[in-house]
C-alpha cells in the first residue's frame, strides 16, 4: 500500500442495527468539522455490551450500513470487526488501524457523547487514548461534567461538538417495526427497504 502523508481518518463504530440518520449526520459533521479525510464505518461483530439476545447478524449490519454509506465518496466500510471471530475489542481495532496506515495518519474515533465514559472504562483505554483522539457529538447544550473524572490527559484527547438529529436511536427504529410504526425519514430508504425486504425486526 502507498503511504498517504498527513492524513486524518475517523472511524465510526458501532452496531448499526440499524444504522440511521444520526450515525450519518454525526459522521458527515464530524469529518466537515476535524477535516477528516475519510470516515471508516465499522459494525460491530459480536457486540459485547449489548444485552439483547439476538441483534441481526453482523452480514445484515454490514449490509445494511454499506447500502447506507454508498452514496458518499469519504465514507467507506470496513469488515474488520464482522470478519473477525468472537469478541472484537476496539484497541484492536484501532491498533490494525494504525498499523495499515502508518504514523502519519492521525485517528478520531467519533463516537456518541453519552459513549466516552463508557469507552474509558473499555479494555486497554490507556493504550486506546494513545492512538487515537475522539470526537464525542453531543446535544446541545449537552452536560459534559461528567468527564472531569477522567484523567487530563485523556481528556485532552477528546473533542466534543454539537450535531443536531440526535434524538434517532437504532433501538427506537427495532421497536417501530415491531410495532409497525412508519421509520421513514429516521434511515435511508435504502436500509428501510432491506429491512422490509429481510422481515427484519419484525419480532424483538
Ligand atoms: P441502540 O439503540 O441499539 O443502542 P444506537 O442508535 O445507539 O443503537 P449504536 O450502533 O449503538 O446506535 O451507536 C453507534 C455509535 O453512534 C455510538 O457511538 C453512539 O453513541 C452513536 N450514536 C447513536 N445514535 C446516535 C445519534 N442519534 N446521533 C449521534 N450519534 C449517535
Ligand atoms: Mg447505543
Amino acid at each position: 500500500m502507498v503511504e498517504q502523508q498527513g492524513r486524518r481518518l475517523g472511524i465510526m463504530g458501532g452496531t448499526f442495527d440499524p444504522i440511521h440518520y444520526g450515525h450519518l449526520v454525526t459522521a458527515e459533521a464530524a469529518r466537515d468539522c476535524f477535516a477528516l479525510d475519510e470516515v471508516v464505518f465499522v459494525p460491530s461483530g459480536r457486540p459485547p455490551h449489548k444485552s439483547r439476545s439476538q441483534p441481526c447478524s453482523p452480514e445484515h449490519r454490514a449490509m445494511m450500513t454499506l447500502l447506507a454509506i454508498i452514496t458518499n465518496p469519504h465514507f467507506s466500510l470496513s469488515r474488520i470487526e464482522v470478519d473477525r471471530e468472537g469478541y472484537s475489542y476496539a484497541i484492536d481495532t484501532i491498533r490494525s488501524f494504525a498499523e495499515q496506515y502508518g504514523p502519519d495518519t492521525e485517528i478520531f474515533f467519533i463516537t456518541g457523547a453519552d459513549a466516552i465514559l463508557e469507552i474509558a472504562g473499555w479494555y486497554q483505554a490507556d493504550e486506546l487514548f494513545q492512538l487515537a483522539s475522539f470526537i464525542a457529538a453531543t446535544r446541545p447544550g449537552f452536560d459534559l461534567q461528567g468527564l472531569n473524572r477522567l484523567p487530563e490527559a485523556w481528556r485532552q484527547r477528546i473533542h466534543s461538538f454539537d450535531v443536531p438529529a440526535l434524538a434517532i436511536s437504532s433501538t427506537d427504529i427495532r421497536r417501530r417495526v415491531a410495532q409497525g410504526v412508519s421509520i421513514r425519514y429516521l434511515l435511508p430508504e435504502t436500509v428501510e427497504n432491506y429491512i422490509i425486504k429481510e422481515g427484519l425486526y419484525v419480532r424483538q
